[in-house]
């Protein structure tokens, strides 16, 4: 079990000014922040990041929307961070999320969900490395 993970504040939530309430909320459930920039992710970035779901046919919707403006990316810190963050910031779909999870309070629709959680810890390493050097993790 690794105790990192990786988030991203997703382009909805930066444009909505929920930045700092997310990030407050992050920390409020223990979460230490290891790493985080804010980046504006071009199409071909984006496109790399969520190369898995090439295939889907959400991908183009997707890239668009990641690309449309910035977001913030971190690193995470926590005992079982992977699954912890999960539960945190509940479903994918925020009609399905939990009471009290950030995509509850802040995600508008399933395309538009607010934040991203790493699924796995491999997943959180390769995430993480994607948008910071070894220097830039603490
Ligand atoms: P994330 O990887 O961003 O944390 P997730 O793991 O909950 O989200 P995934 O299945 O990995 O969900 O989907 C990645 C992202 O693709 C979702 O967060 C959402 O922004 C978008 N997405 C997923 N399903 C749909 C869909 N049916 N329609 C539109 N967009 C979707
Ligand atoms: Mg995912």
């Amino acid at each position: 079990m690794s105790n990192r993970t990786f988030t991203m504040i997703k382009p909805d939530a930066t444009e909505k000014g929920h930045t700092g309430a997310i990030l407050a909320k992050i920390n409020e459930a223990g979460f230490r922040i290891a790493a985080m920039k804010m980046i504006h992710l071009s199409k071909e970035k984006a496109g790399e990041f969520y190369a898995i779901h090439k295939e889907r046919p959400f991908y183009g919707e997707l890239v668009d929307f990641m690309s449309r403006g910035p977001i913030t990316a971190a690193i995470l810190e926590k005992d079982n961070a992977v699954e912890d963050f999960r539960k945190f910031i509940g479903a994918t779909n925020p009609a399905q999320a939990e009471e009290g999870t950030i995509r509850k309070m802040f995600a508008a629709s399933i395309g538009e969900n607010a934040i991203h959680g790493s699924d796995s810890d491999a997943n959180a390493i390769i995430e993480g490395d994607f948008f910071f050097s070894k220097l830039e993790q603490y």
